[in-house]
């Protein structure tokens, strides 16, 4: 187990899932700057617990990031410099 973190600060601010509040159902990859706050800075697909994705949409997600990484729309990594 992790070692347990500390609440003082945390608020505990309910996430909903982006896709579901906005009603979408299909998440199109051509859509860079929404999937952008997805993905971590280095370019990794942020985990659920960041991004109060639902595992529906999270499946989906990674599917959109993996089709606009292919399509060169996203970095698959930073650039290493
Ligand atoms: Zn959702």
């Amino acid at each position: 187990m992790p070692p347990p973190t500390d609440k003082r600060d945390r608020k505990p601010h309910k996430k909903v899932c982006n896709f579901c509040a906005e009603k979408v159902h299909l998440i199109d990859y051509k859509e860079v700057s929404r999937l952008r706050r997805f993905v971590s800075e280095r370019g990794k697909v942020l985990p659920r617990r960041v991004t109060g994705t639902c595992a529906r949409h999270q499946r989906r997600l990674a599917v959109a990031l993996k089709r606009a990484r292919h399509v060169a729309l996203l970095p698959y990594t930073a650039d290493q410099r």
